[in-house]
């Protein structure tokens, strides 16, 4: 492949990207941006494969494709069937192990490019390579060990609670510097930079470890974000050691998106920026989230089906609070089969959606659009939490924390602060729910015993089938 036609290739696979970036922030649009980003891809995979850059740097010819082909089919082959497999609920965790992929890899090409002989370029060009190759490696190192233990998180391996140790933002610094000094050291000596180089690595894979440790159960959707931005830039690190445009863009595209997704997640919980960036937030307030299974104190008040039929059947306005238990019981199939046919009855009905509702930003949106409900009736928490005060019903499926009234009222609280869809202000709130466990903040919520609140126990799917089936024999 001629270079002309590699860079007029890159910029094609560059500007689908981009288009995919724009097609993804709105439902309407998605499907297009994930078709975009899929094209955008294959021809990356394809121009950087069989463009110069591979057989100037590997010389090798055909058995540089053969090598490729020994890295690629299988690791296609096991990422298809893992990624088909998995279940909605659990995409969080793949998340963030693909993350942990992109740092371990920059840290390999980082220690390829310096190990490689045949590139040692000399003078100023030499030192800007090397200065990519040591921050490469470092952000690649922090994704990969930060990435394994939000994965270990998300998976309930470790525990939700925040690691507060003492001194912990004197240590974060202490390695900082570190890592510092070693990149001088690394700079100034480059014949014996390895060892350097393998120090920070090492100082790196902790402080990445310790950043995530420290950080609380409800606050981690902030570091799924963020982790992601952290391997965008670890990408385009790569690209910079590798002298891959393409990369450098793709990598600096993920890296600005995860980072601006992290200031809007960071807005929805009320934290701050900087903070996050630094790790150890969640936790300074002293309030600890209680371990998970706590079960709420309190006297709640139950409702049977039929009297949930007939609040539906009598309510003007309904508004549907889904949760991550909706996502669990896969209730939202039946969820958009009664909402057509409370319309179709001239109930106004909306779906209101927290911003970190589920376990991964969108989720509710990529739920219910999978069960076809009309996307102009599925409302953001700031244009639906005025509408509260006035509406009838609001049905709570499988949602806990993101409806905790304590965010507001009880500043000890792990989640004191963040902003909380209002649906106590309605006049009848029913929550669909198992039991009485706690939701992924593992916090009591006084939301179970007002008194406009009443529960409706059981799998939602189950419960949502059985109003289903009510409502039509009308
Ligand atoms: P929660 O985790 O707060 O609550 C879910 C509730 O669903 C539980 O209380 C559970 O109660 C109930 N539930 C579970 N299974 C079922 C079922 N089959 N049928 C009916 N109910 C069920 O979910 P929310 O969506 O309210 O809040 C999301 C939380 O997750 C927030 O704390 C957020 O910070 C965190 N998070 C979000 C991420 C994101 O990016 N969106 C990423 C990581 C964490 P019971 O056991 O009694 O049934």
């Amino acid at each position: 492949m001629s270079y002309s036609l590699l860079t007029v290739t890159y910029i094609a696979a560059s500007a689908l990207f981009i288009m995919s970036l724009g097609g993804l922030s709105r439902q309407e649009t998605a499907r297009r941006g994930n078709l975009y980003g899929i094209i955008g891809m294959l021809l990356a995979v394809l121009a950087t494969a069989f463009g110069q850059n591979l057989a100037g740097a590997m010389n090798v010819g055909s058995s540089g494709f053969a090598m490729l082909a020994v890295a690629i089919v299988p690791g296609a082959i096991i990422g298809a069937t893992l990624a088909a497999r998995v279940a909605m609920t659990s995409m969080p965790e793949l998340v963030a192990v693909l993350h942990s992929f992109v740092g371990a890899a920059a840290v390999l090409v980082g220690l390829a490019s310096f190990l490689d002989p045949g590139a040692h370029p000399t003078g100023t060009e030499g030192t800007i390579h090397n200065v990519e190759i040591f921050i490469g490696v470092f952000i690649g190192a922090i994704t990969f060990t930060g990435s394994v233990i939000a994965f270990l998180k998300l998976r309930g391996s470790i525990g939700g609670k925040p690691l507060a140790l003492p001194g912990r933002h004197l240590m974060n610094l202490a390695m900082l510097l570190g890592c510092a000094f070693l990149g001088y050291q690394f700079l100034a000596d480059n014949h014996h930079g390895l060892q350097p180089l393998l120090i920070m690595t090492g100082i790196a894979c902790v402080l990445g470890v310790h950043m995530v440790m420290a950080i609380g159960g409800a606050d981690m959707p902030v570091v799924v974000s963020m982790l992601n931005s952290y391997s965008g830039w670890a990408a385009a690190a790569a690209g910079f050691m590798l002298s891959n445009d393409l990369l450098i863009v793709t990598g600096a595209l993920v890296g600005s998106s995860g980072a601006i997704l992290s200031y809007i997640m960071c807005k929805a919980m009320a934290r701050s920026f900087l903070s996050v960036i630094a790790g150890g937030f969640g936790s300074d307030s002293g309030a600890v989230a209680a371990p998970k299974g706590d079960a709420p104190v309190g006297e709640c008040k139950e409702y049977s089906l039929d009297e949930v039929v007939q609040a539906l059947r009598d309510a003007r306005s309904v508004i549907v609070v889904p949760g991550y238990g909706m996502a669990v019981a896969q209730a939202q199939h039946p969820v958009a089969e009664i909402t057509k046919l409370l319309r179709a009855r001239g109930c106004d009905f909306h779906f209101a959606i927290h911003p970190v509702a589920g376990r991964l930003p969108g989720h509710m949106n990529v739920l219910l659009a999978e069960a076809n409900v009309p996307y102009d009736i599925v409302m953001e928490m700031d244009e639906i939490n005025s509408d509260f005060p006035t509406t009838d019903v609001v049905l709570v499926i499988g949602a806990n924390d993101i409806v905790n009234p304590g965010a507001q009222d009880d500043p000890s609280s792990p989640i004191a602060g963040m902003p909380v869809l209002e649906v106590w202000k309605s006049r009848l709130v029913v929550v669909m729910k198992r039991g009485k466990g706690v939701g992924y903040a593992g916090v009591d919520n006084p939301l179970f015993y007002k008194d406009c609140t009443r529960m409706l126990y059981g799998d939602a799917k189950k419960n949502v089938d059985a109003l289903l089936t009510r409502l039509r024999d009308e």
